[in-house]
C-alpha cells in the first residue's frame, strides 16, 4: 500500500471507495474460448465468497439456484461491465452516429419533432450499444462457464480441496485439486461444431453438436426444479447426472434430415429454441436414432462431449482400497 493512503484523514466511505478501486485494478485475464479473446475479472471479495459458500451448502438439491448464483458472480466480477466507462463509450458512439441518422431521416433540428428524434435516437443507440458490448455469461457456452469458474476458483483459492466417497469401498478420500493442470487440459479442447451422421431406412440425419449455451442450461435447471419440486431425493439426484437424457438434448445445435426417397431436406436450428421446444422436437424422432447404444446421437454426445469434459479431472486412486476413481463425485459440472 502506498503512503498517500492515510486512513486517519478520510472518512469510512472514502476508505471503502479507495479500497474497492484498488481491488478492482487487480485483474485476472481469462481466455474465453467462444469469444476468442481474453476478458478481465476482478478477485472475489470475502463477502462474495461467503455468499457463494452459503448458497452452495444450503441448496445441494437446487442445482438451478446454485447455477444462477455462480453465473451472477461471474457477471459481477467481470470488469468489462464497469457501468460508467461503458456508458461513456456508448454516448460517444451515439454522438458519432447521430449526424448520419439526422441526414438519413431528413430531420429538421429547429422543430420539436427534431429534438424528440435526437433524444430517442440517442437513448436507443446507447441501450443497444451497452447490451451488445456487455459481457453476459448467459450468452456464452457451458464450456466457457466451467473454464471461467475454474480460473476464479484457482485465483481465489476456493474449493481447492475436494473429497469423494470411493464407489468401491465407501472410504471418504480428500484431494487437493491441481487447477493449473485442469486448465491446461481445457486449453486443448477443440470447440468447433461436431457433425454426427446416422441413418435409417427412410432418412439421413445430420446432427450438429456442441456445448450448450449457459442460458439454455439455466432454463433447463429451472424447468427441472419445478418438475421435481415434490418428488423424492432420488429423483432430485437425477438432476446431478449429466448423462441424464433430458440434459443431453441441449448439446444438439442443429438437425438436418434428408428424406432418402425424395432427397427433400428439413433443417431445424435448435440454438434459437427454448428448452421446452427442444424437448418436444427430440421426442418426435425415432427411438433408435436418439437412444440406441450403437447409433443413438445421445450416446455419441455422452462419449464425445460429456465424458471428455469430465476427463479433465485427474483419475486418482482411492487411498484405502486402491480403486481408480475420478476426483470429484460425478464430473466437472458437479464440482463446479
Ligand atoms: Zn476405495
Amino acid at each position: 500500500m502506498d503512503n498517500t493512503f492515510d486512513s486517519t484523514t478520510r472518512n469510512a466511505n472514502s476508505i471503502l471507495n479507495a479500497f474497492s478501486k484498488k481491488f478492482a485494478t487487480k485483474v485476472n485475464a481469462v481466455y474465453i474460448n467462444s469469444l476468442k479473446r481474453e476478458v478481465n475479472f476482478r478477485e472475489v471479495s470475502v463477502n462474495e465468497q461467503k455468499t457463494l459458500s452459503k448458497t452452495m451448502v444450503g441448496n445441494e438439491q437446487r442445482k438451478d439456484i446454485v447455477y444462477d448464483s455462480q453465473c451472477a458472480l461471474i457477471n459481477r466480477l467481470c470488469l468489462e461491465n464497469d457501468d460508467s466507462s461503458l456508458k461513456q463509450k456508448a454516448n460517444a458512439a451515439a454522438k458519432e452516429a447521430l449526424p448520419d441518422a439526422i441526414k438519413e431521416n431528413k430531420v429538421d433540428l429547429g422543430t420539436p419533432e427534431g429534438a424528440a428524434f435526437v433524444s430517442r435516437f440517442t437513448n436507443e443507440y446507447v441501450k443497444k450499444y451497452i447490451s451488445d458490448n456487455s459481457f453476459d455469461i448467459y450468452n456464452l457456452t457451458e464450456f466457457d462457464r466451467l473454464r471461467i469458474l475454474m480460473e476464479i476458483y484457482q485465483n481465489n483459492y476456493i474449493n481447492d480441496e475436494i473429497s469423494f466417497k470411493c464407489p468401491s469401498c465407501g472410504f471418504e478420500n480428500k484431494y487437493k485439486l491441481d487447477f493449473s493442470k485442469v486448465i491446461e487440459k481445457f486449453n486443448e479442447f477443440d470447440l468447433s461444431d461436431q457433425t454426427y451422421t446416422v441413418e435409417d431406412n427412410n432418412f439421413v440425419y445430420n446432427f450438429v453438436l456442441n456445448y450448450p449455451t449457459v442460458r439454455n442450461v439455466s432454463q433447463f435447471y429451472k424447468m427441472y426444479a419445478k418438475q421435481y419440486k415434490n418428488t423424492t431425493a432420488k429423483e432430485k439426484d437425477a438432476l446431478d447426472n449429466l448423462e441424464s437424457v433430458d440434459y443431453i438434448n441441449l448439446y444438439i445445435k442443429r438437425i438436418e434430415m434428408i428424406d432418402k426417397s425424395t432427397q427433400e431436406k428439413d433443417i431445424a436450428d435448435l440454438s434459437y429454441m427454448t428448452y421446452d421446444d427442444i424437448e418436444k422436437l427430440i421426442s418426435m424422432f425415432p427411438q433408435n436414432i436418439i437412444f440406441s447404444d450403437d447409433k443413438g446421437v445421445l450416446n455419441y454426445i455422452a462419449k464425445n462431449l460429456i465424458m471428455k469434459i469430465n476427463s479433465v479431472f485427474e483419475y486418482e486412486k482411492c487411498t484405502s482400497c486402491g480403486a481408480q476413481a475420478p476426483v470429484g463425485i460425478g464430473g466437472v459440472s458437479d464440482f463446479l
